[in-house]
């Protein structure tokens, strides 16, 4: 999963051994310069590795008609199709392995925010418990892991009786350019990881609501009402030499922040873990 692609990204994934054949989808916030010029070359990229397998991309409509006139323009062909969604309110795709959701952003242009949610998960299940319902160790029971029925001598053993609680799925929230608002701070509820507009530093609020993005606190606040397990800070003005101060800013609000910077891996435990 690509969130936004700005100029640099293809080195990046090559220098971080990102599959480039891998499956993969590509969400795009807003057609401004830093997070979308990196994309052409990077499906490039993947047609000279002979890439095959599709490549979703959600992004804002125009993104369809920037890739068509640009890979028209350079006779740019691509060895692989590419699965375009435009970017609207609500769910926009959905795997079996995660969906992708979306809300309009507060920015100077169409701008939209994602989260990318797992489905939630079967109980945790009691071989011991099993057993005493009388259902034999194999099939039945890979059956009942996936939360199943199963018939057992002409008795239903359910899924409930040998299982834990359903359990959640990671939630990851991501807001692209934008200003704070209450409505994200309801549409990001709950993540287990929000990444977030952190432009400017709070005495730059005036810079922040001006060019319609977010300060590190503000960042926090929302990340607060939120109530999200962690956060991560990006898109850092270049005018700041040294991120640190931003962050210390934001943990008065919110404790649970880091900054977000080239390389950094992010482990993001189940919320039941
Ligand atoms: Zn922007
Ligand atoms: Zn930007």
């Amino acid at each position: 999963m690509l969130l936004d692609c700005g100029e640099g990204v293809q080195r990046q994934v090559l220098a971080h051994g990102v599959g480039l054949n891998k499956e993969m989808s590509i969400l795009i916030t807003h057609l401004h310069g830093d997070h979308v010029t990196g994309l052409l070359g990077l499906l490039q990229t993947m047609s000279m590795a002979q890439r095959r397998r599709p490549l979703h991309i959600i992004g804002p409509s125009k993104l369809a008609d920037w890739l068509k006139v640009t890979s028209t323009l350079l006779n740019i062909g691509l060895t692989f199709p590419v699965d375009f969604s435009p970017a609207r309110p609500g769910t926009i795709l959905r795997t079996p392995d995660f969906r992708v959701r979306a809300t309009r952003a507060l920015h100077s242009v169409e701008a939209y925010c994602y989260v990318v949610e797992e489905p939630g998960r079967p109980g945790i299940f009691y071989p011991q418990r099993a057993r005493s319902a009388g259902v034999p160790e194999g099939k039945l029971w890979s059956r009942l892991q996936r939360g199943k029925k199963v018939e057992v001598d002409g008795r239903t053993v359910a899924p409930s009786e040998v299982t834990g609680p359903p359990r959640p799925g990671r939630k990851i929230g991501y807001s692209g350019d934008t200003r704070p608002s209450p409505r994200l701070a309801r549409f990001f509820s709950g993540c287990d990881l929000l990444i977030f507009d952190s432009t400017f530093h709070g005495k730059d609020g005036d810079k922040a609501v001006e060019r319609k993005h977010s300060t590190c606190v503000e960042a926090a606040e929302v990340a607060k009402s939120a109530r999200v397990r962690r956060l991560a800070l990006t898109h850092f003005s270049a005018r700041y030499t040294n991120v640190g101060s931003l962050v210390k800013q934001a943990r008065s609000v919110f404790p649970p922040t880091i900054a977000a910077r080239d390389g950094l891996t992010v482990d993001v435990p189940y919320p039941d873990s």
